[in-house]
């Protein structure tokens, strides 16, 4: 019988294309060099906190996208958030509602790529380093040499600094993903054993350090946890600071946003840093999926559309039904 098709990264892009290839009849083996799903939409324990240091939230504007978070919604794996939002103008902050409908996993982000793996097949902590095709099939290997394999397609579902080193068997795609730049984006997580006494749940800062803060516990089935602030630096201030420790770039954000918020800082009773590398496309493009498939090798991410989950998902599905179509 035929061999199954792999599938690299088990954030929303590879497992948008993993449920769609898998309801189609095909078998698919998912590799990840994390220890769980989810990627940028991942979720984050610490502290009896969990908490979202990359997506924080995602909007639905394609009607398959609208269609498919009903479901999500129905499963009981994503719902509503419905934070008191703010901006900051010249250092004040302002209330600033508006009628947009925001979702997150619930009782957390992670929850969404948990689902909708269930029982597929997936190998973790298992970075994959190249792909190679031989008469028929193609061959992984990853960071410990191991081979793995056969498999009739890959489809790599990576960010795209990542996805053009997996794509070296097909030089055309792999030019397209090395062409694309993606932004950093330093996060910080603050606990406090008191709430803060604020009414503000989310804010768009868009000054020189701060990017955006939001109050973890404010999002749905997140009751009863310690109040968790995440914060985001801007793409800019991130690269200048790349290389700094965790410890200066949590003093400057908590720093930023003490100076902001409307009510009294105490000191955390936790803080984190995560760096992430490749955030965001430094801008979105139109290109769905990355095709070859007379070589039978594919690429799709946030990267292909939008930069957005929205759009991951999207460009997931893209590549499985290019590949469908193809068989
Ligand atoms: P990823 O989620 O990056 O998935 C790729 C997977 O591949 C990862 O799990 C990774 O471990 C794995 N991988 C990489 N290389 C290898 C390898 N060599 N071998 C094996 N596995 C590998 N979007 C929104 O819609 N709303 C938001 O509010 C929002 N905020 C964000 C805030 C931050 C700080 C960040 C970082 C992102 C944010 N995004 C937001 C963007 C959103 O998270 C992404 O667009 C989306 O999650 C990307 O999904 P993906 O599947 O394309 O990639
Ligand atoms: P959205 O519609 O909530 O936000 C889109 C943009 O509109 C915001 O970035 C903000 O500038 C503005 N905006 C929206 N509502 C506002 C309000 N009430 N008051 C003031 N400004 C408001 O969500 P979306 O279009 O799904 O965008 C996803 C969000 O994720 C964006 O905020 C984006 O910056 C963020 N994101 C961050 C990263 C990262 O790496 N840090 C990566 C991808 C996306």
């Amino acid at each position: 019988s035929k061999a199954p098709i792999a599938i690299i990264g088990t954030g929303i892009a590879g497992l948008s294309a993993a449920r769609l290839l898998h309801d189609s009849g095909q078998a698919v083996h998912l590799f990840d060099k994390s220890r769980g799903s989810g990627g940028r939409m991942g979720s984050k324990s610490a502290e009896g906190a969990t908490f979202e240091l990359g997506a924080q939230y995602f909007t639905a504007r394609d009607r398959r996208f609208t269609d498919v978070v009903q479901l999500w919604q129905a499963e009981g794996w994503a719902a509503p958030w419905t934070p008191h939002l703010h901006q900051a103008r010249e250092g004040q902050l302002a209330p600033s509602a508006d009628e947009q409908l925001r979702w997150v996993g619930v009782p957390r982000m992670s929850a969404i790529t948990r689902g909708l793996l269930a029982d597929l097949p997936v190998t973790f902590s298992c970075r994959i380093t190249e792909a190679f095709r031989g008469e028929e099939n193609w061959t992984l290997v990853d960071a410990s040499g191991a081979s793995h394999g056969p498999f009739s397609q890959v489809i790599v579902a990576t960010p795209a600094p990542q996805a053009s080193a997996l794509l070296a068997g097909a030089p055309k795609l792999a030019a397209v993903a090395a062409s694309v730049a993606m932004e950093p984006t330093w996060a910080v997580a603050l606990g406090f054993s008191t709430p803060l006494a604020t009414e503000v749940d989310g804010c768009f800062v868009r000054d020189d350090a701060l990017d955006w803060f939001a109050r973890n516990s404010s999002k749905p089935g997140r009751d009863g946890q310690p109040d968790t602030w995440v914060l985001h630096a801007t793409s800019n201030w991130s690269r200048q600071h790349l290389d700094h420790s965790r410890e200066a770039i949590i003093e400057h954000l908590h720093g930023a946003f003490a100076e902001l918020i409307d009510c009294v800082v105490p000191a955390p009773t936790f803080t984190l840093a995560h760096r992430w590398l490749y955030a965001r496309p430094a801008q979105s493009h139109e290109w769905g999926a990355l095709a070859d498939a007379g070589l039978g090798i594919y690429a799709c991410g946030d990267w292909c559309l939008s930069g957005r989950v929205e759009g991951a998902w999207l460009s997931g599905q893209e590549a499985a039904r290019r590949l469908l179509e193809h068989l």
